[in-house]
């Protein structure tokens, strides 16, 4: 029977310093050396261990190497899609070349696609070309090196879950952070980035040009992450709540069969610490109830492919490309306002643009007209 809570898809929970003490570095040769000519030195290795002369082990990885997966004449895979062969008689072509064909026909239609096919994502990771690293490695004063032998640890970072989305709620991916096991829960959540916490507080209807000095994380600091029946709170600043003591009470009722739960500090435990199953979801909470579903994808150990500077860590190597809300009226630019009961539009709340919002809701001398409730909105977007 499966454990109460476990994703079907989860792996058993292991020891993240345990897989690291696991690892014997002797099985691939070379890989706790620096870069700098390592690959000769590992070609050495192998020829010793394999007992092949180093030349042979060259042609053998020109023989088995991906070019000879390639057929001659192939075309790009960027082509492959838009000629559809002739001499085969094939339902799924058939139903591409009407498909090739529709788009041609209609610009419309063309431009739809291309928007829906569009990339969601960035992928930072390529600004790590093999290359890069070794000119970053060789130019990394030392202390900022990365320590041999670590783990590297992936990590999916979901949107915030939004209890009144309900159940078409979407989960999407929003971020993948890779973190070193040597590092602090604190230092991933550092790198969040979450709409809410640019979120400026309070109705500033009667005075537009009011900005609030801080943002809601510079204000409210508290936060968790609750992985494997611990939550690790986040209590660096004085002022921040343990938000888990209130989760804790309420699942003691032996009832409810959960529990039971430790608490641990965010600030003074590494990856390395942790017990986790990969796979199984998370949860990161921070603002009150701003809650998001984390889930660890892959753990391996730390090569030299990998970016040497501890400074490039926790490494964002995939973030959600983001779609501006834009404002109701103009239909141009990005929505600055969010104005609940305003009488010129429909949809409550309603979101205009600056120019928009002080051109319908204030006179000539900037005195508010009607009643509504105005409150400074940052979409998704905004968050860098
Ligand atoms: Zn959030
Ligand atoms: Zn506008």
């Amino acid at each position: 029977m499966e454990k109460l809570g476990v994703h079907r898809d989860a792996l058993q929970p292991m020891s993240v310093r345990g897989f690291l003490e696991s690892w014997d570095p002797s099985a691939i040769p070379g890989m706790d050396r620096g870069s700098v000519d390592n690959e000769k030195a590992m070609l050495q290795t192998f020829s010793s261990e394999m007992g092949i002369p180093v030349d042979t082990l060259q042609e053998l990885n020109i023989v088995c190497g991906e070019s000879t997966l390639k057929c001659n004449n192939e075309p790009k895979l960027s082509e492959m899609f838009q000629t559809v062969p002739a001499d085969v008689n094939l339902m799924s072509l058939k139903m591409q070349q009407e498909e090739l064909e529709r788009r041609q026909q209609s610009t419309t239609y063309n431009t739809f696609i291309k928007r829906s096919m569009r990339m969601k994502k960035c992928d930072f990771l390529m600004n790590f070309s093999p290359n890069a690293v070794k000119t970053n490695e060789e130019n990394c004063p030392k202390e900022f090196r990365v320590h041999h032998p670590d783990v590297v640890i992936t990590v999916h970072i979901h949107q915030p879950n939004n209890a009144q989305l309900g159940f078409n709620m979407k989960l999407a991916l929003d971020q993948t952070i890779l973190v070193l096991g040597g590092e602090k829960l604190t230092d991933l959540r550092d790198k969040i980035t979450c709409v809410n916490d640019l979120a400026l507080a309070g109705d500033l209807s009667e005075n537009p040009d009011f900005t609030p000095e801080h943002y809601a994380k510079d204000i409210y600091k508290s936060g968790f992450f609750y992985i494997e029946g611990c939550f690790f709170n986040d209590l660096r600043d004085s002022s921040a709540h343990d938000y888990s003591q209130i989760i804790i009470d309420w699942a003691k009722d032996p009832d409810r069969n959960i529990g039971p739960m430790q608490t641990a500090s965010m600030a003074d435990t590494s990856f390395l610490d942790l017990t986790l199953r990969l796979g199984q979801p998370y949860v990161y909470m921070h603002q009150g109830d701003c809650e998001h579903l984390i889930v660890f994808s892959d753990i391996r150990i730390l090569n030299h492919q990998d970016p040497q500077d501890i400074r490039d860590y926790p490494l964002v190597t995939h973030k959600r490309l983001k779609n501006q809300t834009k404002c109701r009226v103009c239909q141009m630019h990005a929505s600055r306002w969010m104005a609940y009961n305003s009488e010129h539009s429909p949809e409550n709340p309603s979101f205009f643009c600056e120019q928009c919002f002080r051109a319908l809701h204030y006179d000539q001398f900037g005195k508010k007209i009607g009643s509504f409730q105005a409150f400074r909105y940052f979409d998704s977007s905004a968050v860098i």
